[in-house]
């Protein structure tokens, strides 16, 4: 590669926090949010004109892993900041019921626009400081510590300073930058481009084309001789009648799986999706009961991307720790979302054992060799099964809550992340509504 010098420059402080969070997605949200109200000053740096992360720039709208499955009964089991976000929706019209997940656990969709401005309420609301169209380049370090997180915006150049930085930029950009350890592997989690649908049949749809959606996917597949991306698709209800969301696609180059901190793999992805999309929503409509008259509404602004780097961090957590619903002592909340695995052409479910839920440590959210960072998310240190499951929403809130309102302990009480007192952390964690878990 040819390369061009750039002259030294001076570059001007956007804004002076004590923490400072990378990334709007549920994490970012929730950890923004908990810091100020911890007592800390907080900037918070998102690249979209909006908040959400997948769940809106890749139209997710569904809320997966706020429920286990306890000894057979489905329970709601993350609270917290995830409680305020819910009510928020509710009072805007822009959350469903809860569905069944294959008869094991619930999720909840919802509206994508009355999202975004719930997240702007809690967010500025709270009194963070909202940096949009912020898209975050670089850090600049003292030692082991971070000193600036670096960002390009519309009017150029600017730094954000802070005393803890929090990376829920879902890809570990911030972590990367900084030099903490992280994993990517060759084989990610495969990407999809989602696409919502209007007029569809509802009625007819979920006594018909639902159930028969896999059948008839193999049926055309033999009949054209060629094979979808993928068979495993989920057609579902949103919030509002007759609109529906499309859960089909999948994303490979070359046979492999695109990968989101890639350039030019983000741009082939881009396109392939939209391809696919039109061929999925071609069939659905000449197929599939209670799709005929259908239309595209909306493709999402952008790839939805599962996976990329995983921070390896003080404790990385593994599918076993999933499946045997394992307990920590310095646990901060509790997932109970199963493995769910993006292979080629399928999803692979796994689903954990009678108690339903694990705990989460406080550790996979403490990356190895830099002082004052934090890490929550989809890119959170976990295995590559371990985040197959972690990466979802739910306990998505629940480390953002957690990693939050540590840095503004460690941030207002002049103290390093490894100092923190953690039971004093869980105490605050369980008065603000969190549920960390109980011992079986
Ligand atoms: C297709 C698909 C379907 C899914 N389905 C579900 C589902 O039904 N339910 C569910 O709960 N979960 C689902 N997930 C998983 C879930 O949505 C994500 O894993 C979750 O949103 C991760 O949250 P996060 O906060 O870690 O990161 P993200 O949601 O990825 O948010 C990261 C944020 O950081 C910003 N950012 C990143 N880098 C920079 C940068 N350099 N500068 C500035 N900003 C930056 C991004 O714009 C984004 O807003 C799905 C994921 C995909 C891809």
């Amino acid at each position: 590669m040819a390369f061009v010098s750039e002259p030294a420059r001076q570059t001007p402080i956007l804004s002076r926090a004590q923490v400072v969070v990378l990334g709007g997605g549920p994490s970012g949200i929730a950890a923004a949010t908990a810091a100020v109200r911890a007592g800390a000053k907080v900037a918070l740096v998102e690249r979209y004109g909006f908040l959400g992360g997948m769940g809106t720039a890749a139209m997710v709208t569904s809320f997966c892993g706020l429920h286990a499955n306890v000894h057979g009964e489905i329970r709601r089991v993350v609270h917290g900041l995830a409680d305020e976000i819910l009510d928020r929706l509710e009072a805007l019209g822009g959350l469903n019921r809860t569905h069944s997940v294959f008869g094991k656990t619930a999720a909840q969709s919802y509206d994508v626009g009355a999202y975004k401005c719930v997240a702007d309420d809690l967010v500025a609301g709270a009194g963070v400081d909202l940096h949009l169209h912020a898209f975050a380049v670089g850090v600049l370090m003292e030692g082991r510590a971070i000193s600036a997180l670096l960002v390009e915006t519309k009017s150029g150049r600017g730094a954000i300073t802070g005393d803890v930085f929090i990376d829920c930029s879902g890809d570990a950009d911030l972590a990367a930058w900084s030099g903490a350890p992280f994993e990517k592997r060759d084989a990610l989690a495969y990407p999809t481009l989602m696409f919502r649908l209007g007029n569809v049949d509802d009625a007819v749809a979920l006594a018909e084309g639902k159930p028969k959606l896999r059948a008839l996917i193999e049926a055309e597949e033999k009949a054209t001789g060629e094979p979808f991306p993928r068979r495993a698709a989920y057609v579902n209800p949103q919030a509002h009648a007759r609109e529906w969301r499309v859960n089909a696609t999948q994303i490979a180059r070359d046979g492999r799986a695109v990968d989101g901190t890639v350039h030019d793999d983000l741009r082939f992805g881009e396109v392939d999706g939209r391809k696919q999309v039109r061929r999925f929503h071609d069939f659905l409509r000449r197929r599939v009961p209670g799709f005929a008259d259908s239309y595209l509404l909306e493709i999402a602004p952008q790839l939805g991307i599962r996976e990329t780097r995983r921070i390896v961090g003080a404790y990385v957590l593994t599918g076993q720790d999933v499946l045997e619903c394992r307990d920590f002592s310095d646990s901060i909340g509790v997932n109970g979302w199963p493995v769910e695995e993006h292979v080629r052409g399928e999803v692979q479910w796994r689903w954990p054992g009678p108690r339903g839920y694990h705990q989460i440590p406080f550790r996979c959210m403490v990356p190895r060799e830099v002082e004052n960072l934090l890490v929550a998310g989809r890119c959170a240190s976990a295995t590559h099964e371990g985040q197959a499951s972690l990466r979802v929403s739910g306990p998505c809130f629940e480390m953002g809550q957690a990693a939050g309102t540590a840095a503004a302990l460690a941030a207002t009480g002049r103290k390093r992340i490894d100092e923190l007192d953690i039971a004093d952390l869980q105490r605050r964690l369980r008065a603000a509504g969190a549920f960390l878990g109980e011992p079986e």
